[in-house]
């Protein structure tokens, strides 16, 4: 086929070029290292596409370095690398039926006359993990990384419970798949985080990715996420001939692999599958964005081969985000447990991957104006990851005239106190503690799921003690009577007495439960960990100042300004006190840490050198790995980091410990942390022993 003209000089290409290396490169790093994107993957591929195209028409463009010749991100540096054996690659993209017979062509050209079957899988929206075992016991669990270099998330992925952890047999095989996070679990996340006033994940693929590079595996194991294997790599070695068969023998070990798949032997008919599947992915319980079609016979693939980036024998089919036009017909005030007062689009019904949606949020005021959305606009919604519903843009092409611009009041929907906005905020607040929605919402989190955990105290039962004047803050909780129960409507004896168990045996939980439930602005779940850890107990932290808070790595200077604010204020300190007369229990006594491996101890370790001393590991541990004894020091109460510094307080060191250990040495002689202590590994397993732990 004939290239059309290029209709960009070399000198506009160059630079077209260098700008989109840029953007990407930037997107990139959002997407793959932060788990942050800002643009919608469609977006990102629209920018790629470009680029892609500039690079064949001036082949003089393409570099090394371009993003079209590599995959992924780079490799945070918090974790150990490990170096894949077989290169983990991305996949080629095909937008159309053409783009897939277009596909086949070049593969049938590759066969040279031999026949060709297809394998079409979903694509699964998460991230690509290896797993490998030994003798059929896992081993080791890696990121892609830049498809050479990934990360150990081991400790991570053995938390999620549909990896075999042995496999019948003593196999030894590396396979990979997909870490995902089901929708369900990924709605629950955004929704606490939204109480919490952290930053929402745009979708499960980024959840999923931040979860598995979270530090603590117990924050991982508690995000309920999935694997689903696609793939064994060198195949031959388990005496597999297809690519359907060494499914078949993966799922034969154990392994999760989706049923969910069809063989072709021509790609018309795997055209008309992909097609079948465009509506019917949405019934899943898991975000799918495409369909992988693979060719099925190994020895084809390996005569096919490979680019720098992608198989030649695989395709990933990527199905168009669901957009739909609506009216808006209003814009409706929502606040929050932080005060923050959220717009929420109201439209006509419209059916949406799968669902019927009515609503989405608008964010903020800018949300607004930025788009130009206007009540009684035509919009254009779409379900960001198939699953959150955003409004993309609104149609002014299409405006009567009777369309109203949205401003927000100055005064809150609920008590009408002033609103407020801080400088660097988007999100207007109502400051007033007494506010009957931040009352509300504040009690609601308290007792929910992942902060109080009271059990049967939903929503409901909340506004209703509300609406009694049964309660007005949550240390009026712990005085509640039965007989006050039992005057709400439709309570039942066997409800109250089950309520008021539930109630008091919240008493009991560890420190961080009631931090998270206080719901201090800026500090959610992990950081409200952090803190019990580091502190062991309320009373220190209300004693804590800004400096005390930011020496801690994980605790920046807003929310350590957020956390002194909350704990110097007169109401705060009143409430505190009356949660601790009713007996509520202020102290960091945490369950044992949810990775393989039992630390010996059910309960929580005895009073430790490492309670809330920050520690460096250098050096090569002989008999343990970095990841257990980094974890058995955050088991002890200590705080893991990477490089020694004066904040250090404790560095372990192995055999060939380098540059760190000198550091450290230089910081003891030259008296600037005279009373850096240093440890051996022998000494150091002997700490963890002390403290009643197993390494
Ligand atoms: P990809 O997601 O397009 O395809 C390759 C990946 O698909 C594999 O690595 C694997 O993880 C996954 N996969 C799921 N099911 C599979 C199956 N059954 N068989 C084989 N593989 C399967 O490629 P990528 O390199 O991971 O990511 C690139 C894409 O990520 C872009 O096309 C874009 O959509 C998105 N992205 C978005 C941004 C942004 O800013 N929004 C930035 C970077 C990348």
């Amino acid at each position: 086929m004939p290239l059309a003209e290029p209709s960009q000089s070399l000198d506009e290409a160059r630079h077209r070029v260098e700008q989109l290396k840029e953007q990407i490169n930037y997107h990139n790093r959002r997407y793959y290292e932060e788990d942050n994107p800002e643009i919608t993957d469609a977006a990102y591929d629209a920018l790629m596409r470009e680029l892609i195209r500039l690079e064949q028409d001036f082949p003089e463009l393409l570099s090394a370095d371009s993003p079209t010749q590599r995959v992924g991100g780079e490799v945070l540096s918090a974790f150990v690398k490990v170096r894949h054996e077989i290169p983990m690659l991305s996949l080629a993209n095909a937008y159309s039926a053409q783009d897939l017979i277009e596909f086949d062509r070049r593969v049938r050209e590759g066969a040279q006359g031999e026949p060709v079957s297809y394998v079409c899988e979903l694509k699964i929206d998460g991230l690509a993990v290896s797993l490998r075992y030994e003798d059929g016991k896992l081993v080791q669990a890696a990121t892609r990384g830049d498809g050479d270099v990934g990360e150990d998330i081991t400790a991570n992925v053995r938390t999620i419970k549909s990896v075999p952890l042995t496999l019948p047999g003593k196999v030894s095989v590396e396979v990979r798949g997909e870490a995902y996070m089901p929708k369900r679990a990924f709605e629950r996340l955004n929704a606490a985080r939204e109480a919490a006033g952290e930053a929402l994940f745009a979708n499960p693929r980024n959840a999923a990715a931040g979860s598995l590079r979270q530090l603590d595996s117990r924050i991982a194991a508690a995000r309920g996420l999935a694997v689903f294997v696609y793939t064994v790599v060198l195949p031959e070695r388990q005496g597999l001939k297809s690519h359907s068969q060494s499914l078949d023998w993966a799922a034969s070990q154990g392994f999760p692999v989706n049923s969910d798949r069809g063989l072709f032997t021509n790609i018309g008919d795997a055209i008309e599958y992909v097609e079948a599947w465009g509506d019917k992915r949405h019934e899943l319980s898991y975000a799918t964005d495409g369909m992988v079609i693979k060719v099925d016979n190994l020895e084809l693939q390996e005569k096919l081969g490979y680019t720098a980036k992608s198989p030649r024998w695989a395709i990933a089919y990527k199905y168009a985000a669901e957009q739909a036009e609506t009216k808006l017909n209003a814009i409706v005030l929502s606040v929050g447990r932080t005060g923050a007062v959220t717009p929420t689009a109201v439209f006509d019904a419209v059916s949406l991957a799968g669902t019927t949606v009515m609503r989405a949020s608008l964010h903020n005021e800018d949300y607004i104006r930025d788009k130009d959305i206007r009540v009684g606009d035509t919009i254009v919604v779409q379900k960001a990851g198939d699953i959150i519903p955003e409004v993309v843009k609104s149609v002014p092409e299409l405006r009567t005239g009777d369309e109203q611009e949205f401003t927000m009041p100055e005064s809150c929907p609920q008590c009408g106190e002033p609103l407020r906005r801080l400088p660097e905020e988007a999100a207007w607040r109502c400051v007033n503690p007494s506010c009957p929605a931040l009352i509300r919402e504040g009690l609601i989190h308290f007792v929910s799921r992942d902060a109080m955990n009271i059990e049967g105290l939903g929503e409901q039962w909340i506004s209703a003690l509300l609406e009694k004047g049964l309660v007005r803050d949550a240390a009026d909780l712990y005085q509640l009577r039965k007989e006050q129960l039992m005057t709400l409507e439709r309570m039942g004896d066997k409800l109250a007495s089950n309520l008021l168990e539930a109630i008091q045996s919240s008493k009991q939980n560890s420190l961080e439960r009631l931090l998270f439930g206080l719901g201090i602005r800026l500090v959610g779940e992990k950081a409200s960990k952090v803190l019990a850890q580091q502190f062991g107990t309320l009373d220190a932290l209300i004693c804590a100042g800004v400096e005390d808070l930011t020496a801690i790595r994980e605790i920046g200077p807003k929310m350590a300004e957020s956390i002194v604010e909350y704990m110097r204020t007169t109401s705060t300190l009143n409430l505190l006190d009356r949660l601790k007369d009713s007996g509520v229990n202020t102290i960091y006594t945490s369950g044992r840490p949810a990775s393989q491996g039992d630390p010996g101890s059910d309960e929580a370790p005895t009073a430790s050198v490492f309670q809330g001393k920050t520690c460096v590991l250098t050096g090569s541990l002989q008999g343990l790995d970095r990841k257990r004894a980094a974890e058995l020091v955050e088991w002890m109460g200590g705080n893991v980091t990477g490089s020694v510094s004066k904040q250090t307080d404790i560095l372990v060191v192995g055999e060939k410990a380098g540059s760190k250990l000198e550091k450290a040495t230089q910081l003891i002689k030259s008296g600037q942390k005279p009373d850096l202590l240093i440890l051996t590994e022998e000494e150091f397993l002997k700490r963890v022993k002390e403290s009643g732990l197993n390494p």
